[in-house]
């Protein structure tokens, strides 16, 4: 039964167990938003693998593509040796990139998680020109390995494996509504570009010439942060001026979640490294990375893998791609996102502990606050990490799974499928929004 399997798991897990710790859900089924218990209860999961399932779970186009390759006798492993499976996930992925990057990109195969491919494009600038620091950002997440953890703006994550990284340098992250330039929007993204440039062109302030700019378009677990389009455009201008490389993590942006297929379309900003993973390789594990031809000053060998080549996963990869974009399932993200944020602000006007709603298409964050304690210096309420978790366990009891993020874990992040239902989506709002109410009792 399910709760000898979660007795078992719990024993002998990790004590660094994350999701199966606030969600005891043991799935035995899935299909598209909807996940079946052991226990026969159902699901309908926003989580949908931290943003990787694009076409839900068990999508037909999905199970069809790896049945065939399958069914066809291909090798399953073959390190990075070309294959038709590979060749039509190059192309297909090509055909959605930028066409600066199309058209005069390389990819690197890295894998298989996301991590390993921020490692990878952090290693390709560093290498490409010859310098070393980083800048990042307050508030990024893009791994849990060495360069990855470093690089992102938890500081009791970094601490706990000893990892200072004194060649990364983190600069305040646009985030309005804890808004560290004291203005949001286009103002913000004005004072937040000076202040990097003076940082960069102080000629004894200690910053040298970094190796690149990594960031995220729209933070994911940094509690569901977009950028500003302005802001966006002033930190690409800033580092081309000065010849510093733009890496763009889309890892849990990518593949239509933000409404447009790529999240850089909307600011029509170019970067000139893009990593990629989760729903590229379709529920299966397959991280690459992407950048400008000049990058690409790796000799042979120069980063290798023995799992950069999961047939599999691109085949699924392949599907989900042509998927999203013959079905324009971003637009779709788009529109349905638009209507939940809507619906979420209204929320927010009846609920006093709902202290900002955000987000891009199917990248949605609800921030929890405690209205009854005194506002910031910057007039934002207290986070509310308490009453975030008991909206999470609330939603569960109501047959929705929600996972939480953001600074303080006062972010209620919803991530569905793109092929979320007008129906399903109404579901999740009204899950929500009672377990709101049954939370703040
Ligand atoms: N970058 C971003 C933006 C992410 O959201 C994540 C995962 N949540 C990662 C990198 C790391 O990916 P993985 O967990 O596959 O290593």
């Amino acid at each position: 039964g399910a709760d000898a399997i979660l007795g078992r798991q719990a024993a002998r897990e990790s004590a660094a167990r994350t999701y199966a710790r606030s969600l005891p859900v043991v799935p035995v089924r899935a299909r598209g938003m909807t996940i079946e218990g052991a226990d026969g209860r159902r699901y309908l999961d926003c989580l949908a693998g931290a943003g990787t399932l694009a076409l839900g779970h068990n999508h037909p186009v999905v199970l069809e593509a790896i049945r065939a390759v399958l069914d066809s006798g291909a090798p399953l492993h073959v390190l990075d040796l070309a294959t038709p499976v590979k060749d039509a996930f190059t192309t297909a992925l090509f055909e959605t990139l930028p066409p600066e990057l199309a058209e005069n990109g390389r990819i690197q195969f890295c894998g298989p998680a996301g991590t390993d491919a921020v490692e990878a494009a952090v290693k390709l600038v560093r290498h490409a020109t010859g310098r070393s620091g980083l800048l990042t950002f307050t508030g990024a997440y893009h791994g849990m390995t060495a360069v990855s953890l470093a690089a992102g703006g938890d500081t009791t994550a970094r601490a706990a494996v000893g990892e200072a990284d004194a060649r990364i340098t983190r600069l305040p992250y646009p985030y309005d509504y804890r808004c560290p330039f004291g203005v949001g929007g286009d103002r913000g993204a004005e004072l937040s570009a000076r202040w990097t440039a003076t940082l960069l062109d102080d000629p004894k302030g200690g910053l040298q010439p970094p190796a690149g700019m990594l960031l995220e378009v729209v933070q994911g677990e940094g509690g569901v942060v977009p950028a500003p389009d302005a802001w966006l455009r002033r930190m690409r201008q800033l580092t081309k001026d000065r010849g510093i490389p733009l890496i763009a993590d889309e890892v849990q942006t990518g593949v239509g979640r933000t409404g447009a297929f790529w999240a850089v379309e909307h600011s029509g900003i170019v970067p000139d490294v893009m990593v990629l993973s989760k729903a590229i390789g379709g529920s299966l594990p397959l991280a690459v990375v992407v950048y400008r031809e000049e990058l690409d000053t790796w000799h042979p060998g120069a980063h290798a893998g023995t799992f950069r080549g999961n047939q599999l996963a691109m085949a699924a990869g392949t599907a989900t791609l042509r998927y999203v974009r013959e079905n324009r399932l971003h637009e779709r993200a788009a529109r349905i996102g638009a209507r939940m944020l809507t619906r979420l602000r209204g929320l927010a006007a009846h609920y006093p502990c709902v202290g900002d709603v955000r987000g891009r298409g199917l990248m949605i964050g609800v921030e929890l606050v405690d209205p009854a304690r005194p506002r910031d210096e910057y007039g934002a309420l207290p986070a509310a990490p308490r009453l975030a978790a008991a909206v999470q366990a609330q939603a569960l009891r109501r047959g929705l799974i929600v996972e939480l993020g953001g600074r303080h874990g006062s972010v209620v992040r919803l991530l569905p499928p793109l092929t979320i239902t007008d129906e399903q989506a109404e579901a999740v709002l009204d899950r929500l929004s009672d377990a709101i109410a049954a939370a703040e009792r």
